[in-house]
């Protein structure tokens, strides 16, 4: 399948990893909009939110449990971080793959 973070969950193209486990993998996003940028996915395809299956609820949780660790690790839990995830062309989702986005690290201007 010719999609970019299939192709990261393969190991095909380099991203700096920060976790992974057999479902979820974690990977700086290559262009950060805050000191902290992350992008966490599962490692299978699923397009985006409209496209998850009652089966697959399970990664969210342990994908927002990543998010959590994450925020810990790079010392961004005590000043605060957003969590989210766009879906579809009126959110601009660029990358067909589900992702959540972890950003933090400065003071965030609010999105719409
Ligand atoms: P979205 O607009 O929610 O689909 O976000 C896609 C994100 O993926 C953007 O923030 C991009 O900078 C990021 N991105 C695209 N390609 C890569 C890549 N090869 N490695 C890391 N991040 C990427």
């Amino acid at each position: 399948m010719d999609c970019i973070f299939c192709k990261i969950a393969r190991s095909e193209i380099p991203a700096e990893l920060l976790f992974e486990n057999e479902n979820i993998m974690a990977f700086r996003d290559i262009n950060p909009l805050a000191p902290v940028h992350i992008l966490i996915i599962p490692k299978k395809h699923i397009q985006g939110i409209d496209q998850l299956e009652t089966y697959d609820l399970p990664l969210l949780a342990e994908m927002f449990a990543v998010a959590q660790k994450l925020a810990r690790q790079n010392q961004i839990h005590e000043t605060g971080y957003r969590v989210f995830v766009n879906s579809g062309p009126d959110a601009d989702q660029q990358v067909p793959h589900l992702h959540v986005h972890l950003v933090g690290g400065a003071m965030l201007a609010k999105p719409c």
